[in-house]
């Protein structure tokens, strides 16, 4: 009788793609068997309420579909991480783990304990760069401490060499392993297949590494080239490349994107400009995941303390409002209502609506970087809460509290045809180019709510709170 060779063990956790994939190359590499298991541990996946949590399912389907395809099962592994992994392992006789490294607290401390339990059971693990173009503890300030400052953080990223180029994907045939009977499992922990069935999904996203990339290509045919003027212009449909709902869920990488734009770069070289903005875009990725592996409650805590004494108001019909595209101005409504209905926003309106929010109607950011996790399809940790710290001004390099967005200024500059609006609020698609911004001031009877706050009270009144601060004193 042939004996059948030990697996090697490969976890997949927001990194659900075959191609540039560390771990799992690394896994294929090795010649062995592979069991791949993504693991479900409630304590480390709370977001069963958010819409992250049905676009990440929709991933690890498509991931099992494409595994599937290579004739290897992607398994699901429920329970507890620390005690299902190790389990897993032993249970199989696995030889070697697998895994692209994560940067958040909570699984760094699970991660930590399994790599301990693993080396004493005699396996070996494997913790691979998969996520980030530049890891989070190798750009520091000639002191030794993170950087402050987003710029001269980019700046010293790009005296590094650049990230490696992107991994094909592995040659998997054959190597698929299955266990040969019902494995023995601790109580709480078990193991099934992951489901290839999609779970529905927010008008206008289709999942998989494919459409990440075909989004790629569109945006680098048709939007790159004007990539640096008009990334600001919610009025201009795909003016930014939509990628950052697969980025989240690692169905594309951050190196195959940052590769695929150098190389356009090098055979265009008038793409610099709009090259070299797109790639600083990323790095503000990146920037917001050194910040949350420094600082891992930066969704939790005001970086700048005297921010802790704001009088917040708590008012449930603004926030409401807010909520639900009912402000009565228009460009801020649009941004919730796409939100609402897609799942996403477009960037320059997320600032504004943040800054509406903070400043106008003086809510706690974390009020809203709470509503923005359970709404986008793209919620991420450290970006979004790196994000509300920046636009309510309590973070670090943040924009000062005293730069309040005018919402109707802001909606005349970046949506000047009124396209944004009229596509989100159909309420006001009769109204003028100018009206438009300004509804109030139409002398026609419309169903929209009156503006919930007058525009110059509301800034006054943040500017005055932010004086009256301990700092300020
Ligand atoms: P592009 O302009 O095409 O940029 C390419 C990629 O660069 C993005 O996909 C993203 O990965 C990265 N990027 C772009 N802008 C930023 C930024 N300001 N900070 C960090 N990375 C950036 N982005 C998220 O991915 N998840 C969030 O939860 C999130 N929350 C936000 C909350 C607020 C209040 C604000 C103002 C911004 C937030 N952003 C968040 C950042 C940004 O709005 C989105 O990344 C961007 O709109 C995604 O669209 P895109 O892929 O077309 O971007």
């Amino acid at each position: 009788m042939v004996d059948t060779p030990a697996p090697v063990l490969v976890l997949l956790r927001d990194d659900y793609r075959v191609a540039d994939n560390p771990a799992l190359h690394a896994a294929c590499a090795t010649g062995q068997p592979i069991l791949c298991a993504y693991v479900q541990d409630a304590a480390l996946q709370n977001t069963s309420a958010t819409r992250i949590a049905g676009w990440a399912q929709a991933a690890c389907a498509q991931l099992a579909s494409s595994l599937q395809a290579h004739g290897v099962t992607l398994f699901m592994l429920c329970g507890p991480t620390r005690l299902s992994v190790p389990a897993l392992a032993q249970a199989v006789n696995a030889t070697d783990v697998f895994w692209n490294r994560r940067y958040d607290a909570p699984g760094i401390a699970a991660d930590t304990d399994v790599h301990a339990s693993l080396k004493k059971q005699g396996m070996t693990v494997h913790s691979c760069t998969g996520r980030l173009l530049f890891e989070p503890w190798a750009i520091r300030t000639q002191a030794g401490q993170p950087y402050r400052v987003f710029t001269a953080w980019w700046r010293a990223a790009q005296n590094l060499p650049e990230p490696p180029p992107p991994l094909p994907a592995p040659d998997m045939r054959g190597k698929g392993y299955v266990p040969a009977a019902p494995l023995t499992l601790p109580q709480g922990v078990h193991l099934g297949r992951v489901g290839t069935q999609m779970p529905p999904l927010p008008p206008g996203w289709t999942s998989g590494e494919k459409a990440a990339h075909a989004n790629l290509h569109q945006f680098m045919e048709n939007a790159l080239p004007h990539y640096a003027t008009q990334r600001d212009r919610a009025d201009v449909a795909h003016g930014t490349s939509q990628l950052s709902p697969y980025i989240r869920v690692g169905q594309i990488s951050v190196r195959q994107i940052w590769h695929a734009i150098r190389h356009a770069q090098q055979r265009n070289p008038q793409l610099t400009t709009d090259a070299e903005k797109f790639l600083a875009e990323l790095g503000w990725r990146d920037f917001a995941w050194m910040q949350m592996f420094t600082t891992p409650d930066l969704a939790t805590r005001n970086l700048r303390p005297e921010f802790n004494h704001m009088p917040w108001r708590t008012h449930a019909a603004d926030m409401a409002a807010w909520q639900q595209g009912q402000t009565g101005f228009p460009l801020v409504d649009a941004g919730m209502r796409q939100l609402a209905r897609t799942g996403w926003m477009h960037n320059r309106v997320r600032m504004v609506v943040a800054s509406f929010l903070t400043k106008h109607l003086l809510t706690d950011w974390q009020k809203g970087e709470r509503w923005f996790y359970a709404q986008l399809i793209d919620a991420d940790a450290a970006v979004n809460a790196m994000n509300w710290q920046w636009g309510a001004g309590t973070g670090i390099d943040a924009a000062p509290w005293f730069r309040i967005f005018n919402p109707v200024g802001q909606s005349e500059k970046y949506d000047p045809t009124g396209q944004y609006i009229r596509t989100w609020v159909p309420e006001l698609a009769a109204l003028d180019n100018k009206t438009i911004h300004t509804p109030w001031k139409s002398t026609q009877r419309l169903a929209y709510p009156a503006p919930i706050v007058d525009l110059k009270l509301g800034r006054q009144r943040a500017l005055d709170c932010w004086k009256n601060l301990p700092k300020h004193q």
